[in-house]
C-alpha cells in the first residue's frame, strides 16, 4: 500500500519513537529533516554544502532549502511505497509544497497524526531529563531516576541537565512549537486528514492506539 504518513507533535510527545516503530513494521523509511541534513552535510552533497554554514550558526534552514532536500529524498526508490515523516512539515508553506511533491510522486493526501500531550506531562518528561556527562545515558528524575541522585548507574558519571531541558527553556520551546505548527495542523484538519492520538499514555498503549487509527484509515 502506498501511503504518506506524517507524525506531528511537540518535543517530548514521543512521536519519534512511534515513527521509527511504525516505519520499521511497515518496511518504509523513517524520515526527519534533521537526519536528512546531517546526512547531506556528511556526504558533502551540494545541498549539504549550502546548509552546513547555516546549521553551524544554529540558524533555521530556509524553507526552499528544506523543500529541495525533501523533494530529493522522496524521489529515491525506497520511498515509492510510502514513508513516515517525523516532525515535518513545520510551516504552512512547507505543508503546501509537500502536497505538490506528494501529488507529483503519485501519492494521495497524507495521513497526519497529531500527538497530543498535556503541557504538564511534557514539562515532566522534558525538564525531568538528566544526561550522563560521561556516557550520555539519559535518565528522568520522575519516571526513570538513577539509583543514586545525580550519579549515572552505568559508569558513575555526573548527571547534568542540558540547557534545552531546563524548565524555563522547555516552556519557551513548547510555546514556540505551538505558535509555529498551529497553522499546519489547522491546514490538515480542514482537509480532513488529521487524526489525533493521545501521546500522554505509555509507549505500548500509544502504539496500540496508533495502529487502530492506521487500520481504520486503511479501511475507509
Ligand atoms: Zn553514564
Amino acid at each position: 500500500m502506498k501511503r504518506a504518513l506524517i507524525f506531528l507533535g511537540p518535543p517530548g510527545a514521543g512521536k519519534g519513537t512511534q515513527a521509527k516503530q511504525i516505519a520499521q513494521s511497515c518496511s518504509v523509511p523513517h524520515l526527519s529533516t534533521g537526519d536528512m541534513f546531517r546526512d547531506a552535510v556528511s556526504q558533502g552533497s551540494e545541498l549539504g554544502k549550502l546548509a552546513k554554514p547555516i546549521m553551524e550558526r544554529g540558524e533555521l534552514v530556509p524553507d526552499d532549502l528544506v523543500m529541495k532536500l525533501v523533494k530529493e529524498r522522496l524521489s529515491r526508490p525506497d520511498c515509492d511505497r510510502g514513508f513516515v515523516f517525523d516532525g515535518f512539515p513545520r510551516t504552512l508553506e512547507q505543508a503546501r509544497q509537500l502536497d505538490r511533491i506528494l501529488e507529483s510522486r503519485g501519492f494521495g493526501k497524507p495521513l497526519v497524526i497529531d500527538f497530543d500531550v498535556s503541557e504538564q506531562k511534557l514539562l515532566r518528561r522534558l525538564s525531568g531529563r538528566w544526561t550522563c556527562s560521561v556516557g550520555g545515558e539519559i535518565y528522568n528524575i520522575y519516571d526513570a531516576p538513577p539509583k543514586r541522585p545525580g550519579i549515572c548507574d552505568v559508569d558513575g558519571g555526573k548527571l547534568v541537565q542540558r540547557a534545552d531541558d531546563q524548565p524555563e527553556v522547555v516552556k519557551e520551546r513548547l510555546v514556540a512549537y505551538e505558535r509555529q505548527t498551529k497553522p499546519v495542523t489547522d491546514y490538515y484538519r480542514r482537509q480532513g486528514v488529521l487524526e489525533t492520538v493521545d501521546g500522554g499514555a505509555g509507549v505500548e498503549e500509544v502504539n496500540r492506539a496508533l495502529r487502530e487509527v492506521l487500520n481504520g484509515a486503511k479501511r475507509s
